[in-house]
């Protein structure tokens, strides 16, 4: 019986699965369309020191305005963009655009930009890096590529190596969303990493849930002690702020700071991404 139930399960034409496979090939095609037509673009989410409240930089995130109106995110069309083999690409159109973006802004503001596993594995990102900063003209320091553990994990001599090759430019190197994987602060530490960004699921339960708790004061000990900084990221209500604004070496991002938005247009290189000021030092406006 099993033998049988086998031969349907795998010879017979299962519609579910072909309108899945039809829907990602579509997707696969308009993403090779979209980088060919320069339709992706960048949004800035500002990043702000807890003890100050003021702006120390941006995160570039990347968008997609489709014809269609319909936003899609880049949670889920990254995925696609990787398997398709078209992350490389991508990846350094963002490096260029993102370093393009901040060298118009104030000195003093950093640019973060995500880097996903397979442009790390395909070695092109020392020389997508190396191009964005001789086409933009921004200073090594102000660009911070963001590195996930899966990355890490994936291919440790390759990544270390590249990694080196990244600091030696002058780059700044965050690991993000820290804490979802397995690895511990003393593995990762083996990497060349400047900064560690406290994944946005413990900083939800700060002050609500005692394990999430411990574990985001754990981590912001032991990073500091290990010379890093720390970004806690999804940093979304007055208490989580309150709780978070004592600590020193420490910056946050998230709603309560601002959400990603277009640079302004028209006036290039004039202004940053209106840095306005963020919203828990001067009270008001912070609804969420
Ligand atoms: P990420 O790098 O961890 O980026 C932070 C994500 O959290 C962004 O989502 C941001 O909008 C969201 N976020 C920020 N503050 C808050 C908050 O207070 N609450 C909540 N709920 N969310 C917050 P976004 O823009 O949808 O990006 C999702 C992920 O897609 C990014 O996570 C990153 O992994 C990936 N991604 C985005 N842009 C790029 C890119 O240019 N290259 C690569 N390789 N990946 C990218
Ligand atoms: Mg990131
Ligand atoms: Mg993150
Ligand atoms: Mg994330």
């Amino acid at each position: 019986a099993a033998k049988k139930e086998g031969w349907n399960r795998y010879a017979l034409y299962d519609p579910e699965m072909g309108e899945r496979v039809a829907e990602r090939a579509s997707l696969e095609a308009e993403l090779r369309r979209a980088l060919e037509e320069g339709a992706f673009a960048l949004h800035y989410q500002p990043i702000v020191r807890a003890r100050t409240g003021a702006i120390i930089g941006y995160e570039a995130l990347l968008r997609w305005p489709r014809a269609d109106g319909e936003a899609i995110s880049p949670a889920t069309f990254v995925p696609v963009a990787e398997e398709a083999g078209l992350m490389p690409e991508i990846g350094a159109w963002v490096l260029a655009e993102a370093c393009r973006e901040a060298a118009g802004w104030p000195d003093h503001l950093t640019v973060a930009v995500n880097i996903s596993a397979t442009q790390l594995r395909s070695g092109l990102v020392i020389q997508a890096v190396e191009g964005a900063l001789t086409g933009s003209g921004l200073a090594p320091h102000r660009l911070e590529v963001e590195i996930t553990e899966t990355a890490l994990l994936e291919n440790r001599e390759l990544a270390l190596c590249l990694l080196r090759r990244l600091r030696a430019l002058g780059v700044m190197i965050a690991l993000d969303d820290f804490g979802t994987g397995y690895s511990s602060l003393s593995f990762v530490h083996t990497f060349p990493l400047t900064r560690i960004k406290i994944d946005r699921s413990f900083v939800r339960g700060l002050g609500r849930d005692s394990q999430s708790t411990a574990i985001v004061w754990a981590i912001i000990g032991l990073s500091r002690s290990l010379g890093l900084a720390v970004t806690a990221e999804g940093v979304e209500t007055e208490e989580q702020h309150r709780l978070l604004a004592r600590k020193r070496g420490l910056d946050l991002q998230g709603f309560l700071f601002g959400r990603p938005e277009a640079p302004p247009r028209g006036t290039p290189g004039a202004t940053g991404p209106r840095p306005k000021p963020p919203g828990p030092t001067t009270g008001s406006e912070t609804s969420g």
